[in-house]
C-alpha cells in the first residue's frame, strides 16, 4: 500500500521525533486522484500524517494494521461505494468507533437513514470548502489526541499501581518473614509460660493489631495464665463501650476454646474488629489468641490473618513445650520426694524390728515378755509387706500388668473382711467404727483381693488421717448406678482445691511440716485404678480442712446374674496329718523360716537350695508336698516341676509354686509345668494350715 499511500510530512515541523510521536493519521478514501491531492493539500496544514486510498478495499486493508483520527470517505466510488466501505469499517472491532466524514455531492444522500446508520459522524458537500474541511477534520484530530493522551495516562497509572503493588507485596512478604523469624526466636527463648505470653503480645501490638490478648486455659475450664497488651489509645477508643467489649470478648474466648475454630466479630462498640484464634496442640485447643483493631483504622484479612494464624500455631507449640517441661519437673520433684519418703517409710519398721531381735537374741526372755515383742515384729513386718506390695502394684499398673479374677461377691461380706484386717490399726488409734450394711446381699463382679485392697486402703486412710478417738463410718447401699460403698471420717479433711490431686501417684496432700502420718502417696492412685478396672468410679468429698472426708466407691451391680454361691476359703485345719514336705528356695533364710513354721504345724521337712539338688532330694525323700521357689539358679522351679512329673513319674506329689509374680500368665505357666497350686510371695503364715488342708484334700482324697 505504501506506493499508493504516501506519508506527507507537515510543513514547519519543530522537532521530527516529537512530531512523529504526536502526529495522528488522517485517511482519505477517494477513487479520484485529483480529489485526493486537493484534500491532502487542504489538510496538510494540520500537521498530521495524511494517508490516501483509492478504493474501499484499499482503505480496509490499511485499516487492518493501522488506526486513524478520522476517515474522509467518498460516497460515490466505483465497485465498493462509500456506504458499503463504511459498513465494513464499522463491523470491525478495531475501527468500530473511528469517526467517518462522508464526502458527497448530494446532501440528500446523507439524510437517508442509511448514511447515519452506517456510522457517519458528519458529511461534507463536494466541492469542498477548504476551511470547513480543515476545521471539521481538526476537531476530530484533537479529539483523537485527547483520547490517546487519556489512554496513555491511564496506562501509566496502571503500570505505576502495578509496580507499587509488586514492591509493597515484596516488602510485605519480607516483613512477614522477619516477623515470623522474630516469633520463632521469642518462642524458642524460654520454657516459661509467662515469658512466652509476654513475647506474643509484644510481637502483635502494634505490628499486627491494636489490642492483643493471649490466654492459656487451665484445668476444669479455668484460666492457667493470660496476658493482655494494647496501644496507648485503646482505652480511650473503647470509652463507654468497655463493658460491652469485655462481654463480647469473654463469649468469643469461650466459643473458640470449645469449638477450636477461628472466629471474628465486627462492629463491636467502638472496638472495630476482633479476631480470635484457637491455640491448638496435639489436636486440642488449649487457649486463645485475640487480636483487636480499632484506633489505627486497619482491617485484618488475607495475608495478615494468615500471619496471625502462624503466630497462634507457634505460640501453641511453645506453650505446650512449657507445660510438658513443667510436668516433667513436677514428676521429677514428686519422684525425689517419693524416694525420700520411701526410704523413711522403709526405715521406720526396721528400727523396732532390730531392737526386738536384739532383745530376743539372748534366748533367756520369758514367754510373757516375748509375746508383745513378737506382736510388734509381726506388725512391723506387715507394714513392710504392705509397702512392698503397693510398690509392686504401682509397677504393675504402669506396665498395664494387673489382671482381675472376677467373681460374684457380696459387698457386705467383703467389707466385714476388710474391716477385720484393719481392726488393729483402727483400734490402735482409739477410733469408733460404725457399720451400715444392707440386710439383703448386694452382689458385684469383683476380684476378691483387689476389692479388699480398695476397701482396706480407704479405711486405713480414714484411720490415719483422723486424730485419735475419731469416728469412721462405712456403709454400702444400692443406688441407681450400682452399689455405693462409702467411707466417712471426721478427720483432718482435705482442702477443696486439693481434692482433685489426692488421686495422683506419689502425691501427699498433707504438706504440714510435721508429716506425722506416714504413707507413700500410692494408696489412692491404686484405689482409683482398681475401681476403674472394675468398671466403677471413686470420688472424694470434703467440706474443707478439719471437716472430715468422704470417699465413695461405685461399682456396677452384678444383679440379674445367676449368682454362684461364694466359694469358701478352706478353713484352717489344725488336725492335718504329718506329711513329708520338701522346701526348695535359694534364699536359705526364707526356706529355713518356712520349714520352722511347717514343723510347728506338725510337718516333717527337708530343704534344697537349687534346682539340681531339689530333683535329687525329691527322688530320695519322696515328699508328699513340695514348696518350690520358681526363680532358682540353674534349673528353674518350672523345669524342676516338669521333671518331677515327667522324668520321675511322681504324679501324686502335691507341688506348690512360690513366685513373686501372680498374673494369669504366670499361673498358667506353673500349671503347665505340673504345679498344683501357685502362691504369690510373701507367704502369709496364717494361711499355711489352709494350704496344707487343700493339699491334703486333693492328694489324699479317696
Ligand atoms: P498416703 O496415704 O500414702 O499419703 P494416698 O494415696 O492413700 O497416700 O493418699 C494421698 C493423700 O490424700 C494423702 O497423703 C492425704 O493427704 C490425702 N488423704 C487420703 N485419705 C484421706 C482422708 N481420709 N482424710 C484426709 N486426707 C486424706
Amino acid at each position: 500500500m505504501s506506493e499508493h499511500i504516501p506519508v506527507i510530512a507537515p510543513r514547519g515541523a519543530p522537532d521530527e521525533a516529537d512530531v512523529l510521536r504526536d502526529r495522528t493519521n488522517i485517511l482519505i478514501v477517494d477513487d479520484r486522484a485529483d480529489k485526493r491531492v486537493v484534500f491532502s493539500t487542504v489538510l496538510e496544514e494540520l500537521g498530521q500524517n495524511i494517508i490516501t486510498a483509492a478504493s474501499g478495499e484499499e482503505a480496509l486493508r490499511w485499516l487492518l494494521d493501522n488506526d486513524c483520527a478520522v476517515i474522509l470517505l467518498d460516497v460515490n466510488m466505483p465497485g465498493m461505494d462509500g456506504l458499503e466501505t463504511a459498513e465494513l469499517i464499522r463491523s470491525r472491532r478495531k475501527s468500530a468507533h473511528t469517526p467517518i466524514i462522508f464526502i458527497t455531492a448530494f446532501a440528500d444522500e446523507m439524510h437517508t437513514a442509511r448514511g447515519y446508520s452506517l456510522g457517519a459522524v458528519d458529511y461534507i458537500l463536494s466541492p469542498v470548502v477548504p476551511n470547513v474541511l480543515r476545521s471539521k477534520v481538526k476537531a476530530f484530530v484533537q479529539l483523537h489526541r485527547l483520547n490517546a493522551e487519556l489512554a496513555r495516562r491511564a496506562d501509566e497509572r496502571v503500570a505505576l499501581v502495578k509496580e507499587q503493588m509488586a514492591r509493597s507485596a515484596a516488602e510485605d512478604s519480607q516483613r512477614r518473614a522477619t516477623f515470623l523469624m522474630e516469633a520463632t526466636q521469642v518462642m524458642g527463648s524460654s520454657l516459661d509460660v509467662d515469658t512466652i505470653l509476654d513475647g506474643v503480645t509484644r510481637l502483635v501490638v502494634p505490628y499486627l493489631a491494636d489490642y492483643c490478648l493471649i490466654l492459656l486455659a487451665g484445668e476444669g475450664g479455668g484460666v492457667r495464665a493470660r496476658k493482655m497488651t494494647s496501644v496507648p489509645i485503646w482505652d480511650r477508643h473503647l470509652g463507654a463501650g468497655r463493658a460491652a467489649f469485655e462481654t463480647a470478648l469473654a463469649q468469643l474466648q469461650e466459643l473458640i476454646i470449645s469449638s477450636g475454630q477461628r472466629l471474628s466479630r465486627e462492629g463491636l462498640t467502638g472496638a472495630g474488629e476482633l479476631h480470635g484464634l484457637p491455640l491448638v496442640t496435639r489436636g486440642e485447643s488449649c487457649g486463645v489468641l485475640v487480636l483487636g483493631l480499632g484506633p489505627s483504622n486497619r482491617r485484618m484479612a488475607g495475608a495478615e490473618l494468615g500471619l496471625a494464624e502462624s503466630l497462634a500455631g507457634r505460640a501453641a507449640s511453645a506453650l505446650d513445650n512449657c507445660l510438658l517441661y513443667e510436668e516433667i519437673q513436677n514428676a521429677d520433684r514428686r519422684k525425689n520426694e517419693f524416694l525420700a519418703t520411701l526410704s523413711h517409710e522403709l526405715r521406720n519398721p526396721l528400727a523396732p524390728l532390730r531392737s526386738a531381735l536384739h532383745m530376743m537374741r539372748g534366748g533367756q526372755m520369758k514367754p510373757e515378755r516375748a509375746a508383745p515383742l513378737l506382736e510388734l515384729m509381726e506388725r512391723q513386718v506387715g507394714q513392710i509387706v504392705h509397702l512392698v506390695e503397693d510398690l509392686l502394684d504401682v509397677s504393675r499398673i504402669t506396665r498395664g500388668a494387673i489382671e482381675l479374677r472376677r467373681e460374684p461377691l457380696d459387698v457386705a461380706t467383703e467389707i466385714r473382711h476388710a474391716l477385720e484386717a484393719c481392726q488393729g490399726a483402727v483400734d490402735a488409734c482409739g477410733h469408733t467404727m460404725v457399720l451400715q450394711l444392707p440386710q439383703e446381699p448386694l452382689y458385684v463382679m469383683a476380684d476378691r483381693s483387689r476389692l479388699a485392697q480398695i476397701l482396706e486402703n480407704l479405711v486405713l486412710n480414714a484411720s490415719k488421717y483422723t486424730d485419735p478417738g475419731g469416728r469412721i463410718e462405712v456403709s454400702a447401699e444400692s443406688d441407681l448406678q450400682g452399689v455405693a460403698i462409702r467411707v466417712r471420717d471426721n478427720g483432718i479433711g482435705i482442702a477443696r482445691e486439693k481434692l482433685a490431686r489426692v488421686w495422683d501417684l506419689f502425691v501427699q496432700v498433707d504438706e504440714s511440716p510435721e508429716r506425722v502420718r506416714n504413707g507413700l502417696g500410692i494408696g489412692l492412685a491404686l484405689v482409683r485404678d482398681l475401681v476403674r478396672r472394675h468398671g466403677g468410679t471413686v470420688e472424694a468429698e470434703s467440706e474443707g480442712l478439719g471437716l472430715g472426708s468422704i470417699f465413695t466407691v461405685r461399682l456396677p451391680r452384678a444383679a440379674g446374674l445367676n449368682v454362684a454361691p461364694e466359694e469358701k476359703v478352706p478353713a484352717a485345719n489344725p488336725g492335718v496329718p504329718a506329711r513329708r514336705v520338701l522346701i526348695v528356695d535359694d534364699n536359705v533364710d526364707a526356706a529355713e523360716t518356712l520349714a520352722m513354721m511347717l514343723e510347728l504345724l506338725g510337718q516333717e521337712t527337708r530343704q534344697a537350695h537349687d534346682g539340681t539338688s531339689a530333683l535329687r532330694m525329691v527322688a530320695e525323700y519322696q515328699p508328699d508336698l513340695v514348696f518350690m521357689d520358681i526363680g532358682l539358679p540353674g534349673l528353674s522351679g518350672l523345669e524342676v516341676a516338669s521333671r518331677i512329673r515327667r522324668d520321675l513319674g511322681m504324679s501324686d506329689t502335691y507341688l506348690i509354686a512360690l513366685s513373686g509374680y501372680g498374673t494369669e500368665e504366670d499361673r498358667r505357666k506353673s500349671h503347665y509345668a505340673g504345679f498344683d497350686s501357685h502362691l504369690v510371695k510373701p507367704l502369709d503364715p496364717s494361711k499355711l494350715p489352709a494350704i496344707l488342708g487343700a493339699a491334703e484334700r486333693r492328694t489324699f482324697a479317696d
